[in-house]
């Protein structure tokens, strides 16, 4: 019985191994499928940006074909002006993010920047043009003022000066012993998280992108951090095209626009206190956020 049970049972595990590498070859297929490499249209021209207002254009998007994730989504960030993109965790807020900076290519409907479809641009123009202040800033054991400058490496210290005020740093990095040559990151300084997001916004600042987006950071802050930011995100996105990711409500307050997404369709818009006055979907979240934030005082 032993003897065929022993040949039988290696026979299950051959089995059972080419199953597992068919598998694993259809799962890579699979993803090839959804990150397809974006490239250039062969008569790709650089943007060119006089009035850089960004459009969505009743657009839909999946990573996968049969789940989308955007449907039919239209707005505009006309240029100079700060649109918040405001829903649920899940909602399709960053993939909007993604999709403008081109890491992926719209199913339906397009995207333009000065009324040029992004598909028609080359991606290094189209890159070039767009700042993106993420939510998690990665900080080097270096010194601030290295870490300012990695957004643009060839910036002078002037230039680095300059950002540091705009993101509201100036007043903090004066007060550290060793000013711009404090070391910081995980052998140095240990940064809060606001205090790296200003980082961020005056990394990004550099570039002097014609088109900020703001990812916000999830964490909560407390309300001094969260002071900081709102003051450093008003003077570097004043007379910029700004797209805010937002998660906490206090940064859109003042946008000119808020798009209330709700599993990838947008279902409310307007400014805050329209918003309010309809008693939606945009009113209950802010209704929840005040309780959360009456809880932590
Ligand atoms: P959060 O507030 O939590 O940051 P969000 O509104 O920004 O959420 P997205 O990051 O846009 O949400 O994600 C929307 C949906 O797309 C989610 O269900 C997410 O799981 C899915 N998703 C995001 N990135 C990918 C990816 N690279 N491949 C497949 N699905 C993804």
């Amino acid at each position: 019985m032993l003897q065929l049970f022993l040949p039988l049972n290696f026979l299950g595990f051959v089995y059972r191994e080419i199953k597992r590498a068919l598998a694993d070859i259809s799962r890579m297929f699979q993803l090839l499928d959804v990150e397809p490499a974006i490239a250039d249209a062969p008569d790709a021209v650089p943007l060119a940006v006089s009035q850089p207002a960004v459009r969505f254009d009743r657009v839909s998007f999946g990573y996968r074909s049969d789940r989308p994730i955007l449907r039919d989504v239209s707005f505009e960030i006309p240029a100079g002006r700060k649109i918040a993109v405001v829903g649920a965790s899940g909602a399709g807020k960053s993939t909007l993010a993604r999709l403008l900076f081109r890491f992926y290519d719209v199913d339906a409907g397009a995207i333009t920047v000065d009324g040029t479809d992004i598909r028609e641009v080359t991606q290094d123009s189209l890159r070039a043009a767009i700042g993106v202040v993420p939510q998690d800033t990665v900080l080097f054991n270096e010194t601030i003022e290295y870490n300012i400058r990695y957004g643009r490496p060839e910036a002078d210290r002037v230039a680095v000066e300059r950002v540091a005020r705009l993101a509201h740093l100036d007043a903090f990095i004066a007060a550290l012993p060793e000013g711009y040559d404090t070391m910081v990151g995980e052998r140095g300084l240990k940064l809060s998280g606001g205090e790296k997001q200003r980082i961020a916004i005056a990394r990004t600042m550099l570039k002097d992108p014609a088109i900020l987006i703001f990812d916000e950071a999830t964490s909560s802050l407390d309300s001094h951090a969260e002071r900081a930011i709102l003051d450093a995100m008003r003077d570097v996105a004043a007379d910029r095209t700004t797209l805010v990711i937002a998660h906490r409500l206090s940064t859109v307050v003042d946008a000119d626009e808020i798009v209330v997404l709700d599993h990838g369709r947008v279902v409310e818009r307007g400014r805050h206190a329209a918003l309010l006055a309809v008693d939606g979907r945009y009113a209950s979240m802010w209704q929840l956020q005040r309780q959360a934030q009456q809880q932590q005082v």
